[in-house]
């Protein structure tokens, strides 16, 4: 396990390398584009050599691409579902030429046509986007969300239902800590920590969970809210989170922090060394 964090891209893409190694950094993640505009990604070959080159000399850090907030594959505006695809192709094939280990998506919302309706259109788009992807290593990382109004993968069952429908090695899962505990899974303590993996274990597998998005809460247990608080200051607290991320079954995932930072200025060196602790591993100086 790799223990890492989101980080800006602000000053463009190359500046994130060395921003994840500054603050301890053992694996990083990126919006490489803005999340919240359909803008596709400028990857020309100067962007692409000029982030080569600082991930370089930043120590080829495994990294993580964080698809854009627009993307509804569960829609049932057709229009909307292609051009979702449409951008899942353009970050997976940016994701490959700068040699991404996953690109993390949400799902989306059926907006109330229900999840059973808008299931073999979710499969058909994600089909779609492997396949015209083929040349492409890189996978995708379907994330659990909080489970609040008609989004779709608010429990292991649904994610399952989507995997499995696509069956393809490219579509795994990441893992949102405080996503899952606000969408109903207590993981306060080790009981409870144990008993969601092997939950996780049984319906989805976690040979195919590649990330987790490692995240104190601020919301509370089935809350269904989204919000994110820094490691152990929030509604799991540290002796959940350690027993999740001691976990054997959690040794071979990498865990990138979301967390508003102690300065509120995103994940920093104390939250890395507080995910460190809770994952036994030694602090960083
Ligand atoms: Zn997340
Ligand atoms: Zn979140």
């Amino acid at each position: 396990m790799n223990i890492g964090a989101h980080v800006s891209t602000k000053g463009g893409l190359a500046c994130a390398p060395a921003r994840a190694r500054e603050i301890g950094a053992g694996c990083f993640q990126t919006h490489p584009t803005s999340p919240q505009s359909w803008r596709p990604i400028a990857g020309d070959d100067s962007s692409t050599e000029a982030f080569s080159q600082a991930h370089r000399d930043a120590g080829s850090l495994p990294h993580y691409f964080h698809a854009i907030y627009l993307i509804n594959l569960a829609t049932p505006k057709d229009g909307h579902r292609e051009q979702s695809g449409k951008a899942l192709v353009d970050h997976l094939q940016w994701g490959e030429r700068l040699g991404a280990s996953g690109v993390v998506f949400h799902p989306g919302s059926h907006l109330g046509a229900g999840f059973e309706v808008m299931l073999p259109a979710v499969i058909s788009v994600l089909t779609q986007v492997i396949e015209e992807t083929e040349e492409c290593q890189v996978p995708l990382l379907l994330e659990n969300n909080a489970g609040s109004g008609a989004c779709i993968g608010r429990s292991f069952e649904e994610i399952a239902a989507i995997l499995d429908g696509v069956n393809s090695p490219r579509l795994r899962m990441c893992l949102d800590t405080a996503h899952v505990f606000a969408s109903g899974y207590d993981i306060r303590s080790p009981e409870g920590a144990h008993a969601m993996l092997n939950g996780l274990n049984s319906t989805i597998g976690m040979e195919r969970i590649s990330l987790v998005h490692a995240n104190d809460s601020k919301a509370d247990l089935g809350s269904n809210a989204d919000r994110h608080e820094n490691i152990g200051d929030g509604k799991i607290g540290s002796e959940g989170l350690s027993a999740l991320f001691q976990d054997p079954r959690m040794a071979c995932i990498d865990a990138v922090l979301e967390v508003p930072g102690m300065e509120h200025e995103g994940p920093d060196r104390t939250n890395i060394n507080r995910l460190r602790a809770c994952a036994g591993k030694a602090e960083l100086g």
